[in-house]
């Protein structure tokens, strides 16, 4: 049988990694168990990350953060979890064949950006061309050629917001679908409605929509709408509530319906940020160290 460990940490992104630094820092033992794909991984560059100025990719945040938890003997293994169920002593959490026991179990799982079927959108991504998030980074496609691209009904109050960012905003609907009131305030806006149904393609440093007719338009920055995937399901399966949208219901101490279960980061926020995603982290482990045991602390150098 394994050892019981006090916090076991759900995901190795930014959530999850903070959460393991504060647990550590708190005298906590700790194990972090990640499957390896962080959202974070495909920021070219956030700009809007505080402390960093001049910018930051996702990749070397993720560096900087688990050195941050390895500082303070964070143990992080490779994982998928694929059960976590609860026990007297808190919960046994499960991937594959192995498992592991804690008192308390951090969710910090994040969710999974529907992306258009193009084999070159990894590339447009990493080079800005195609993006997953205005409140992350319109401010650098300010005055640019913005494009916002998913279902015609879903895609009118984006490109109305980021019209507040530059004059030359297109809808791309992937349909025929005017976008109901949504789209006609964006229309009021100063958007441009593209005929829908059209297609997009990459020339290898910006993006290109060609509408049924073969009419284009050049575009700086796409914005991409086709929805998202919360990766809940261990966690609905385990006894936590989920909306309608598939995020984790929490409280003010991101604590789920199951006791000892919290759930930090975009697999419970609306607002899908590195700065969200970390406050949830600082809230959830701090809550859980307290509702753990208290241990004096003993050591063979006092001061
Ligand atoms: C292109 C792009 C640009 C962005 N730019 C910015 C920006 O500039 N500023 C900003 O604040 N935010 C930005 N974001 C959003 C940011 O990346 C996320 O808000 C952040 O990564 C959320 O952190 P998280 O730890 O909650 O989830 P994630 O970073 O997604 O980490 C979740 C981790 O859990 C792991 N996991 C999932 N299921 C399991 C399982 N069953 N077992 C074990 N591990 C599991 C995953 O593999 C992953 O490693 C951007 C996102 C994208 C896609």
């Amino acid at each position: 049988m394994s050892a019981l460990i006090d916090v076991i940490v759900v995901g190795g992104g930014p959530a999850g990694l903070t959460a393991a630094s504060y647990l550590r820092r708190f005298h906590r033992s700790c194990l972090v168990l990640d499957a390896g794909d962080s959202r974070a991984r495909w920021i070219p560059e956030s700009n809007n990350c505080p402390g960093f100025p001049h910018g930051v990719s996702g990749a070397e945040l993720l560096r900087r953060m688990r050195e941050q938890a390895f500082s303070v003997d964070a143990r992080i293994e490779d994982a998928s979890v694929d059960r976590i169920v609860p026990c007297d002593e808190g919960f046994e959490v499960g991937a594959d064949a192995r498992t592991w026991r804690a008192r308390k179990v951090i969710l910090a799982t994040g969710l999974r950006d529907r992306l258009p079927d193009a084999s070159w959108v990894p590339e447009a991504v990493a080079c800005g061309a195609l993006r997953l998030c205005a409140v992350c980074d319109a401010y650098e496609a300010s005055d640019q050629v913005i494009g916002v691209h998913g279902p015609g009904d879903a895609i009118g109050a984006h490109a109305k917001y980021l019209r507040a960012y530059s004059p030359a905003v297109h809808a791309l609907p992937l349909d025929a679908d005017d976008g109901g009131a949504a789209g006609a305030e964006a229309r009021a806006a100063g958007v441009e409605w593209q005929s829908g149904g059209g297609r997009l393609e990459f020339d290898g440093r910006r993006c290109r929509y060609v509408a049924p007719d073969g009419a284009s338009v050049v575009l700086d920055a796409v914005y991409v709408y086709l929805g998202h995937d919360t990766n809940a399901g261990i966690a609905a399966r385990a006894g936590a509530a989920l909306t309608p949208e598939g995020e984790i219901i929490v409280d003010g101490d991101q604590k789920t319906r199951l006791d000892g279960l919290y759930a930090i980061g975009d697999v419970v926020s609306g607002l899908n940020q590195i700065s969200v995603a970390v406050g949830h982290a600082a809230i959830a482990a701090t809550h859980a160290h307290n509702a753990l045991p208290f241990v004096a602390r003993k050591t063979e150098n006092p001061r």
